[in-house]
């Protein structure tokens, strides 16, 4: 096969195709290439001065690719104890982690504190007496509800609170003997939309002086994820945007702010390429169907969502146009509709690219079919 979309490095589709020509491992399984992984993590925060990069790790918690983020130095920010759990396997140090979830458990909560996690975001009132108890004095930080337009897999409704309430909170969480370091918030996932952060920054700022006013200096400005991917679409790129937040955060704040990054899907997403077979094919009513071994429920949950992917088939057929669905029997189980595909043959490979994030960690055994194995090249 030769390159077949420039969504894809050269390098990677090389790997790719020698992994499938001299493995005996059997499909269905994600791929993830390591030098794709090493050049974004190069790339984020470099723009951003001041600024220290903490890996979500939700988007793919495989513990191979947490091994190779960790050699590489990233800090990781999670939100459970299970994910704390391969962390501490990997003996990840506690400095090296902060956790954005406003909304923790407390068996999480005692384990993370346990550990010397410090860094921990809140978002209400019985969070603040929460952490009191179980982490107490530690370093919190306020979720700020920021607008999502223009992301794809937005976040907005779950959490963050109003600046009054924000401001609110800084000052209960002082009262309660934690330290009110800083400002989170989240602009939606996979955000094509630059000025999310700006508008958010500008918030920010405000809440910033909101809290100077009642006696809390803060010191940290956490820009969560959302950095966007090639799925289908060329998408604004990491350094463009890191310019502009860059700009927008020091024309605001202190010299001397830290900053904190904690990208999930930009990581691994366009790492991970699925290798899948077809099953079956079939014509109904005036739609062409192709089933694959990777569905909703083993792999690709987030096109329930939205999230449109890139197939690729060896075939030199003519083009058709087709539905995609898994190969479970639920009627939810449809990946795609209209994709314009030289028809392949049953039995054939058909790769699916920029699945590195949220794919595998969605994945259930429904109906008895395996989550796919992840395998770094
Ligand atoms: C999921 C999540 C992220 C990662 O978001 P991406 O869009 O994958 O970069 C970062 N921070 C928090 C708090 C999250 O919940």
């Amino acid at each position: 096969m030769e390159i077949p979309s420039d969504f894809v490095k050269k390098s990677t589709w090389n790997k790719v195709l020698n992994y499938i020509a001299l493995s005996d491992e059997l499909p269905p399984y994600l791929l993830v290439d390591k030098d794709v992984m090493k050049e974004k993590v190069d790339v984020i925060g470099k723009n951003i001065k001041n600024s220290r990069v903490f890996y979500a790790v939700k988007a793919n918690p495989d513990i191979e690719v947490l091994r190779f983020l960790n050699s590489l130095g990233t800090g990781f920010e999670i939100a459970s104890e299970g994910e704390l759990q391969i962390l501490a396997s990997l003996g990840v140090e506690p400095d090296r982690i902060i956790t954005s979830n406003p909304v923790k458990t407390f068996k999480f909560l005692e384990y993370a504190a346990d550990y010397g996690v410090n860094y921990f975001a809140y978002d209400s009132v019985v969070e603040v007496e929460k952490l009191a108890k179980y982490a107490p004095k530690s370093n919190v930080y306020v979720r700020l509800s920021v607008p999502n337009e223009g992301s794809e897999w937005p976040l907005s409704k779950k959490f963050g609170v109003e600046l009054d309430t924000a401001s609110e909170l800084l000052v209960y969480a002082k009262e309660k003997g934690l330290n009110p370091v800083g400002i989170t918030f989240h602009v939606g996932s996979q955000c094509n939309n630059v000025y999310n952060w700006n508008t958010a920054v500008d918030k920010a700022r405000d809440l910033w002086d909101s809290a100077e006013q009642n006696g809390i200096r803060l010191k940290m400005l956490n820009i969560g994820g959302g950095y966007p991917i090639r799925y289908t679409k060329n998408v604004v790129d990491i350094e463009t945007i890191e310019k502009k937040v860059n700009k927008a955060i020091y024309q605001k704040f202190p010299n001397d702010i830290d900053i904190f990054i904690e990208p999930g899907r930009a990581v691994v997403g366009d790492a991970g390429i699925f290798v899948c077979t077809v099953i079956g094919k079939a014509v109904r009513g005036d739609e062409n169907w192709l089933y694959i071994d990777v569905g909703v429920f083993n792999g690709l949950m987030e096109s329930v969502g939205g999230i449109k992917y890139t197939y690729i088939v060896g075939s030199r057929n003519e083009p058709k146009t087709w539905t995609i669905s898994g190969p479970s029997c639920d009627s939810f189980d449809v990946i795609d509709k209209e994709v314009e595909l030289p028809e392949p043959e049953i039995g054939n490979r058909i790769l699916i690219l920029s699945s590195g994030a949220y794919t595998i960690s969605y994945a259930s055994e429904f109906n008895g079919f395996s989550i796919p194995k992840t395998i770094l090249i």
